[in-house]
């Protein structure tokens, strides 16, 4: 089949059979990958390989630390505001979808979270403007969610922060496209869609950003514990982070690097935004200007005719087409992994379905 999951998502098939080969006896050591020490010299060749390998792909500069969590990025939502809304105690948010609006909610448990701004009015499909003068100059940090997963926007101008440290959930289009890290103070992403297997989670962060947190705050939710004991703290998601290590392995061998990634992502999704411009039936939910790379909501605008064709999709092997329940209508979500292949049948099979409903 052809999966277009919002997330955990699609792998490169390479990288499951890497995985597969490498299952039972990894590198001649007797053993799979999930059965190993974390403490095991082999082991930590592996988890140093994939920070190496993170810090090439995306060139991340050195005074950034790169942590291996876990808790998802949900996790992140009260990281954040833990470990750094230490000064002010204040952070700004901007809010773009279900996903922004949790990371707000979060904070205003553990800090003072202020919203600079939201797109709520038009059902998130699109990232608002935003005018620096209401931006709070004392904030901690700044919120932005990059990549909008359920509505399917992104941004494509990065707000002006000044010495605020931009924050910035990457959890849809990390590895996407090149970002040039140096403008955020910290970039974090659940691994499930670009990255690997879901349990990882990824935090880049700018090392001067990692301080002593509020006072009370748990060992485990402090980036300092983690960043000292690289991401060894405690047992890491040893086996996610070993796939994620072999997706980079696909990323930089395979398909050439993040230049190489955004020109492929970018014909994938004109290909289908170019098909539901010209559509009768189907028509794209976001604004143009805003439209993500990675996830392609669209409606008939006839919720009968929206069931028939997830329906049909799903047997004819295109799966997981179903928007997010608080939406409805249809999301391709085409992450890394989805081949050009996998997108050109799926418009061919929309014509079809088109042809056949008109
Ligand atoms: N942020 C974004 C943009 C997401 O798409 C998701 C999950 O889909 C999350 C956060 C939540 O991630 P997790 O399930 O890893 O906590």
């Amino acid at each position: 089949v052809m999966n277009f999951s919002a997330g955990p998502s699609m792998l490169p098939e390479a990288v499951l059979k890497k995985a597969a080969d490498e299952m039972l006896d990894y590198n001649g050591s007797g053993q799979s990958v999930m059965e190993m020490s974390h403490r095991s010299k082999t082991y930590q060749a592996i988890i140093d390989e994939c920070e190496s390998l993170l810090r090439e792909v995306m060139n991340i500069p050195d005074n950034y630390e790169v942590l291996f969590l876990q808790g998802g990025a949900s996790t992140q939502f009260a990281m954040l505001p833990l470990n750094l809304a230490t000064k002010s105690g204040s952070a700004d948010f901007v809010l773009t979808g279900q996903w922004a609006k949790k990371a707000f909610s979060e904070c205003k448990k553990l800090a003072n979270a202020h919203e600079v701004a939201s797109s709520a009015d038009k059902t998130f499909t699109y990232i608002p403007e935003l005018d620096p003068s209401t931006f709070d100059k004392n904030a901690d940090y700044f919120h932005i969610c990059m990549n909008n997963t359920i509505y399917g926007t992104k941004y494509v101008e990065l707000p002006d922060t000044g010495d605020v440290p931009l924050v910035a959930d990457v959890s849809s289009c990390i590895l996407s496209e090149p970002i040039d890290v140096s403008k955020f103070g910290v970039l974090y992403a659940g691994a499930q869609k670009n990255m690997g297997p879901a349990g990882l989670t990824v935090v880049i962060i700018r090392k001067d950003l990692i301080g002593e947190p509020k006072e009370g705050t748990p060992t485990m939710l402090t980036y300092k514990t983690h960043a000292e004991n690289g991401s060894m703290y405690n047992t890491p998601p040893t086996y996610a982070i070993y796939i994620c290590k072999l997706v980079l392995e696909w990323i930089k061998n395979d398909i050439g690097g993040l230049e190489k990634m955004k020109e492929r992502n970018e014909r994938k999704a004109n290909m289908l935004y170019d098909f539901l411009d010209s559509s009768k039936m189907f028509k794209g939910t976001v604004e143009k200007k805003y439209r993500s790379l990675m996830n392609i909501p669209f409606v008939t605008g006839n919720e009968e005719l929206d069931a028939k064709f997830v329906k049909e999709a799903a047997a004819a092997g295109f799966v997981n087409l179903k928007g997010h329940r608080t939406v409805g209508g249809m999301r391709a979500s085409i992450y890394n992994a989805m081949p050009e292949e996998g997108v050109k049948a799926l418009v061919d099979f929309m014509k079809d379905f088109e042809a056949k409903n008109a």
